[in-house]
C-alpha cells in the first residue's frame, strides 16, 4: 500500500516564527501528533556541551550520536529529550545557548543521515505535524501539505524572549546569527520547499495561523 497519502503537515520556517505553537495547537485540533525535529539537533549539541566535544568535530559528534543512549520523544506539549533514559530539563534544551549548538552541530551532512530515519520514524496514525527546517523538503517530501511560517525579525525576537524569558537584545542577535548560518549551509539550508503555501505570522496570533492550516487540512485529508 505504497500509494497511501500518509497524514503529514510540515511545517518549516526560520527560529522563532511560530512553529511549535501553531504544531501544538494544530496537535490539538486534529488529535494528531506533532513533532519538533529541531530537537534531534538540540539533544545533540547537549551531548557535545555535556560531554565537552567541539561543536565543529564532525566525527565526533557522529560517534557521539551513535554511542551516547539518547532519545527524542514527541509529547503533547513539547517534544521531550532523554539522555541515558533520564529526561533533559526542557529549559536547558529549548535555551537560546542550546539552540545556537543545535545549529553548529546540524550543518554536518553525517549528523544530518544519522538522525534521519529516527526522525521519520515520529510518524505514527492518525496524523503528524512535523516542524523544524527541512521537514517538506528531506525528511517527509511527500507530505500532501507543506508549509512555511515566516515572521518579521521583531515579531519573531518579542515571541522568543517573551517565551524563553530572556532580554530582547540577546535573543535578537542569538536569532540573527542562527538564521544566517541555517540559510548559508550547504546541508540542507533553510529554504522554502517546493509547493510549500507560504505563510506570514507577523500580524496573526498563533491561534489564527493555525486555524487557517487546519482549514486547509480539512480539505486534504480525511479528518
Ligand atoms: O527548531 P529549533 O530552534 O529547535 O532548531 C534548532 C536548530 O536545529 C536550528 O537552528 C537548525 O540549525 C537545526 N534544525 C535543522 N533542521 C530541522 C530542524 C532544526 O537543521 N529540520
Amino acid at each position: 500500500m505504497s500509494n497511501v497519502v500518509k497524514n503529514i503537515i510540515t511545517i518549516d520556517g526560520p527560529s522563532a516564527s511560530g512553529k511549535s505553537s501553531v504544531s501544538r495547537e494544530l496537535a490539538r485540533k486534529l488529535g494528531w501528533s506533532w513533532v519538533s525535529t529541531g530537537a534531534f539537533y538540540r539533544v545533540l549539541g547537549y551531548i557535545a556541551h555535556l560531554k565537552d566535544i567541539p561543536e565543529d568535530n564532525e566525527e565526533a559528534l557522529i560517534k557521539a550520536l551513535s554511542e551516547v543512549d539518547w532519545e527524542v520523544r514527541p509529547q503533547h506539549i513539547q517534544t521531550d529529550v532523554y539522555i541515558g533514559k533520564k529526561l533533559c530539563p526542557a529549559d536547558e534544551i529549548y535555551s537560546v545557548e542550546n539552540g545556537t549548538r543545535a545549529s553548529n552541530v546540524s550543518k554536518f551532512q553525517k549528523v544530518r543521515d544519522a538522525v534521519l530515519q529516527a526522525q521519520r520514524d515520529a510518524y505514527k496514525l492518525p496524523g503528524l505535524i512535523a516542524e523544524g527546517r527541512d521537514c517538506g523538503s528531506v525528511i517527509f517530501p511527500n507530505a500532501p501539505l507543506k508549509v512555511f511560517l515566516s515572521a518579521s525579525e521583531s515579531a519573531r525576537s518579542g515571541r522568543r524572549a517573551k517565551e524563553a524569558g530572556e532580554e530582547i537584545k540577546k535573543v535578537t542577535e542569538a536569532l540573527k546569527i542562527r538564521d544566517k548560518q541555517d540559510s548559508s549551509r550547504k546541508a540542507a539550508p533553510l529554504a522554502v520547499p517546493k509547493g510549500a503555501w507560504e505563510l506570514d505570522s507577523s500580524n496573526l496570533s498563533l491561534e489564527e495561523v493555525a486555524q487557517k492550516i487546519y482549514d486547509k487540512a480539512k480539505s486534504l485529508y480525511t479528518i
